[in-house]
C-alpha cells in the first residue's frame, strides 16, 4: 500500500532534479479508491510537503467526466474549475493542479507528470510520433498536442480507452506531444523504473550530449541601453551567454531554431515571441525596435538574443530572470538535442493563442512570482 509519504518522497525526487523539472513545472498524485492527492498549482515539486497537496473526492471529479459544458473555451473552463474547487476535500485555499483530471483518469496509485529535456528533445521534434512507435511500441501512448485543460482531458480519456480496448492494460507511459510525459505504477520504485527505462531507451543509437560550458553573465553595449531604456519602468534586465546560447546567437538563421515556443510552460515563463537583435546595432535603432517588439506582442521582451552576443533578460525581479534564464535555457537544449529526431517543432499560432489568453496559466504564473 501506497503513503503520502512516497508521494512526497517521489515529488521531491523529481522536484529537485533539474533535468526533470524546472521552474514551477510537473505535478505529482497519489490516489486510493476514495481520494486523490495532487500537488496543488503554483507549489513547486522541490521540497513539498503534505500541505502542498490538495486531497478531492474522486467521485466527484468523475461528476466532471460525464457532465457537459459549454463550447465557449473561457466559459468552459471556468466551469470546469468551479467544479474540481467543489471536489476539494481539504485544503480549500489551494488550487489543485490543473492537469488533476488528467492524473485521475489514469487507473494507476502513482503518477508522475514532468516535462524532462531529455523526452521533450523527442516530443518537440518533427518526429516524436514515429520515434515513440519504433522505441516504445505497445509500451506506450503517443497524444498528439492538444489545447490543455478540459480538450485534452476529453481527448486523454478516448485515447486511453483505445489503448485499455487494444493492449488489455492500463498505459504506464503516456507521452503528450509539445508538453511531456506522465508516467503511472502501483510503487513509486516502479514508476522510478520506468522512468530510467525510457531514458535509456531515448538514448538508444543516439548521441545526446550538449554542448559543455556554464552560462556566464556577460556585458554589451546592447545590454547597457537596454537595461537603461527599461529602468524607468522599473524592469531589471540582466546579460548571460554559454556555448550553447551562442550556437543559436551565432546568426538569424540559428536564432529561428528558438524563436518559438515548444511547450505552454515556456509561454507561461518567457512569453511566446523573443527578440532578435543584430550585431552592433545602433542604439536609436535597438530602442525603436523595442518599442516595435512590445507594439506587436503586447508585452516587454522577456528574451533578447544578440547576435554573436547572448541572452538579455528582462524582467520585474532577480528572482524572475533566474526562472526566465532557466527555462530559456531548457528550451535551447531541447533545440539543440531536437535536431537527433527531425529538428524542432514549435507549436502553431493557434496553440500559442490559447495558452495566451488561458486564465489557468494566468494563476499559475503568479503564483509563481509569489
Ligand atoms: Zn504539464
Amino acid at each position: 500500500m501506497g503513503t503520502i509519504q512516497q508521494l512526497i518522497e517521489i515529488s521531491r525526487h523529481y522536484g529537485g532534479d533539474p533535468a526533470y523539472v524546472i521552474a514551477g513545472g510537473g505535478n505529482t498524485s497519489f490516489k486510493d479508491d476514495q481520494r486523490i492527492w495532487i500537488k496543488a498549482s503554483g507549489i513547486p515539486l522541490a521540497g513539498i510537503g503534505e500541505s502542498g497537496f490538495v486531497s478531492l473526492s474522486r467521485k466527484k471529479l468523475g461528476e466532471i467526466e460525464e457532465n457537459s459544458y459549454p463550447e465557449d473555451s473561457v466559459l468552459r473552463e471556468e466551469q470546469v474549475i468551479s467544479d474540481m474547487q467543489r471536489a476539494i476535500i481539504s485544503p480549500e485555499n489551494l488550487r489543485p493542479s490543473v492537469e488533476t483530471s488528467l492524473h485521475n483518469l489514469i487507473d494507476y496509485a502513482y503518477i508522475v507528470h514532468t516535462h524532462p529535456t531529455i523526452i521533450n528533445a523527442v516530443m518537440c521534434a518533427n518526429d516524436a510520433q514515429q520515434e515513440v512507435e519504433e522505441r516504445f511500441g505497445s509500451d506506450a501512448l503517443y497524444v498528439e498536442y492538444t489545447d490543455p485543460g478540459y480538450i485534452l482531458f476529453r481527448k486523454l480519456q478516448a485515447e486511453i480507452r483505445t489503448y485499455r480496448q487494444r493492449y488489455g492494460a492500463e498505459p504506464k507511459i503516456i507521452f503528450l506531444q509539445n508538453h511531456g510525459i506522465f508516467v503511472g505504477a502501483n510503487s513509486t520504485a516502479e514508476v522510478k523504473d520506468i522512468y530510467r527505462s525510457i531514458e535509456s531507451r531515448i538514448r538508444e543509437g543516439k548521441d545526446l550530449e550538449l554542448l559543455p560550458g556554464k552560462m556566464e553573465g556577460y556585458q554589451s553595449e546592447l545590454s547597457s541601453i537596454v537595461s537603461d531604456h527599461y529602468a524607468s519602468r522599473n524592469l531589471v534586465s540582466k546579460a548571460f551567454r554559454s556555448p550553447l546560447s551562442d550556437h543559436f546567437s551565432s546568426s538569424r538563421n540559428q536564432y529561428q531554431k528558438i524563436s518559438r515556443p515548444f511547450t505552454p510552460d515556456i509561454i507561461v515563463y518567457c512569453k511566446s515571441s523573443y527578440l532578435f537583435l543584430k550585431k552592433g546595432v545602433k542604439g536609436n535603432v535597438a530602442e525603436k525596435r523595442l518599442r516595435e517588439f512590445e507594439k506587436t506582442s503586447g508585452y516587454y521582451p522577456k528574451v533578447i538574443v544578440e547576435e554573436n552576443g547572448g541572452l538579455i533578460i528582462l524582467e520585474e525581479s532577480e528572482k524572475s530572470i533566474r526562472t526566465v534564464l532557466e527555462v530559456f535555457t531548457d528550451m535551447m537544449k531541447i533545440s539543440y538535442l531536437s535536431e537527433q529526431f527531425g529538428g524542432p517543432h514549435f507549436m502553431t499560432k493557434e496553440q500559442i493563442n490559447f495558452i495566451d489568453n488561458w486564465e489557468v496559466e494566468n494563476y499559475r504564473r503568479s503564483v509563481a512570482k509569489g
